[in-house]
């Protein structure tokens, strides 16, 4: 699959701890003093949390959450939490996932959705393949009449730079079978994301 997750990285003979230890005294910190001390070891533990997407797969995930069902009209999930890394400065992005699909015999379960979603923010991303990840893993897995992502984010490295872009919301999306073939099933979904929006921007 063509936005299949990149290999993990590979991780070395020396703990993040220690390479962190290093950057704070680059940064000309004294990686001893109080406040420091425990630091390497927590942005250790940090940075293994917030890429332990990594670890996960959307076979094992979706094992035994698809289901049988004579429902052939939109699924959409609203507002689903998006918390990442960027990979370019591997500052967060954060914002809302709005996933859609139209089952052909066959759905998911609801509650999978969202820890898709975040299986693959918990990586190294860009917002554009995460967008696209998210969808393509639901129409390999599901194999629905089509399937719409839209992704909503405000990005750390835009916004603590630039006094000028410091409210931009990026927003991505991905529409595959009916909701790319279909101007009025692509419309339905956007106008009903619209709906009640309590989103960024
Ligand atoms: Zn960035």
């Amino acid at each position: 699959m063509a936005w299949e997750a990149p290999p993990r990285p590979m991780s070395g003979d020396t703990p993040i701890r220690d390479h962190v230890r290093q950057i704070l005294s680059s940064l000309g910190e004294d990686p001893d003093r109080e406040g420091l001390a425990r630091t390497p070891e927590r942005v250790e533990k940090a940075l293994q949390f917030l890429t332990k997407g990594y670890a996960q797969d959307a076979d094992a995930l979706l094992n035994e959450a698809l289901f049988t069902v004579n429902y052939e009209e939109m699924v959409i999930i609203k507002e689903i939490d998006v918390y990442s890394l960027c990979e370019h400065h591997l500052l967060p992005f954060f914002g809302k996932a709005h996933v859609a699909y139209i089952p052909k015999g066959r759905v998911m379960g609801l509650s999978k959705v969202p820890r898709l979603v975040d299986m693959f923010a918990r990586r190294l991303q860009v917002q554009e393949r995460l967008t696209v990840q998210i969808a393509e893993a639901i129409q390999e897995k599901v194999k629905p009449q089509g399937v719409a992502v839209v992704i909503e984010a405000m990005h750390f490295c835009m916004i603590m730079r630039g006094v000028e872009k410091q409210n931009s919301v990026a927003v991505t999306s991905c529409m595959l079978g009916s909701f790319r073939d279909q101007i009025q099933t692509r419309e339905e979904f956007l106008s009903l994301i619209k709906k009640k929006h309590n989103g960024l921007g």
